[in-house]
């Protein structure tokens, strides 16, 4: 925390959307690291750092990898979803989700959301599903648990995997259980922005034995386990390097109060923005436990113009924000999709700062410029 922090200091400050905590342990760990002498992908940070993982997800396995976008590529590998599948992901989300679908040879299904949760509409799936139908990619999106058991009933149904994109939250739940487990597997990011992190770097998290051995064995190369460089088809390098997983293993450390502090942000954020008119922040459906990866709000009034200038009057004011993601199938390369609710809510939605050092001085003078703000646009 910069002695500096001070109200009167508040107007010369600029406030980022995220930054990451990063403390003594960090950088502890990193220099043990680096004079073990072990820093590409084998080292014990590597082997602790997915043993603990996985726990924190009450998952049997856990998979490090490069980064968020190859682990959704090498979960829908490894699952035997390619050419010639059809995969349902919900139409708002960060871009990595539909493009690990083409990576992988499939074609992303773009599936409409829940108005509130923000996460993929499981009775909207049930209206996607085909012959060609292969699997169903739910988003825990800026936090939120997707519905897993209304997914999982639908996927049983018909046979499909089940791969949660919880890149955005780490340590949601969903009626009790922690997102990672919840389907076949589950794929996590740890990006500088995300709730824990390793600068670049991402996990699998699985129940399923035989689905991990494929994916550790897809993740280096398809290297024969017996026959040393006889590779039996082709494979990837996506491993995550000992110097990131020393990173992990302090911010699995703090990971609690980690996310107690997200918690707490967004309480601040509610209780400064209650009596403001018409704008709305994150809902949690009474089932789930949010991870607040970021505040969300939502000018209920508005439209995109509207939005736009909000920001920049909040730019103004040292405050950054950015906007809901655009629906992924408006992208120039897809054809487009009829989701009227994603369409509508990415045109009104921003992300706040929500960040571990925030503190609660820092939430009310960002609150009290947002109802500036919000009179003015
Ligand atoms: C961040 C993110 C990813 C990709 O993670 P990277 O580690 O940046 O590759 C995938 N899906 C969602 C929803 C994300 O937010």
């Amino acid at each position: 925390m910069p002695p500096e922090t001070s109200t009167k200091m508040m107007n010369d400050k600029f406030y980022p959307i995220a930054q990451p905590s990063i403390t003594e342990k960090e950088h502890a760990n990193v220099e043990s690291a680096l004079k073990s002498g072990w820093i590409s992908s084998l080292g014990s940070y590597v082997n602790d750092f997915e043993k603990r993982f996985a726990e924190f997800c009450g998952a049997a396995h856990g998979i490090a990898v490069s980064n968020g976008t190859v682990g959704l590529h090498l979960a829908l590998r490894s699952l035997g979803v390619g050419k010639g599948d059809d995969v349902i992901v919900p139409d708002l989300s960060f871009i990595a989700t539909a493009n690990a679908v083409l990576m992988a040879g499939a074609t992303p299904v773009f599936c409409d959301i829940d108005r509130e949760t923000l996460c993929i509409d499981p009775a909207q799936i049930a209206v996607k599903i085909t012959p060609r139908t292969k699997a169903i990619m739910p988003v825990h999106i800026y936090g939120h648990p997707a519905d897993m058991d209304a997914i999982n009933a639908l996927a049983r149904d018909k046979d499909l995997k089940v791969i949660e994109d919880a890149a955005e939250a780490h340590g949601a739940e969903m009626r009790g259980r922690r997102v990672g487990a919840l389907g076949d597997c589950g794929v996590f990011s740890f990006y500088a922005n995300k709730n824990l992190t390793t600068g670049e770097g991402g996990m699998i998290t699985t129940n399923d034995a035989r689905l991990a051995e494929r994916l550790r064995l897809l993740r280096d190369h398809a290297m024969s386990k017996t026959r040393r460089y006889w590779h039996e088809e082709v494979g990837y390098n996506y491993r995550l390097t000992n110097i990131q997983a020393a990173i992990g293993c302090a911010q699995l450390d703090r990971a609690e109060f980690l996310l107690d502090r997200k918690k707490e942000i967004f309480a601040w954020y509610q209780e400064g923005l209650a009596s403001t008119p018409n704008v709305v922040v994150n809902r949690t459906a009474p089932w789930a436990k949010n991870a607040y990866w970021l505040v969300c709000l939502e000018l209920r009034d508005g439209d995109e113009m509207r939005r736009d200038r909000f920001m920049q009057a909040l730019r103004s004011r040292g405050i950054d924000s950015r906007p809901y993601f655009y629906p992924m199938s408006d992208m120039p390369y897809f054809q487009g999709a009829n989701t009227p609710v994603a369409h509508e809510v990415a045109k009104i939605g921003v992300n706040l700062p929500t960040y571990v050092d925030l503190r609660r001085d820092d939430v009310d003078y960002i609150c009290s410029e947002i109802g500036v703000a919000v009179a003015q646009v």
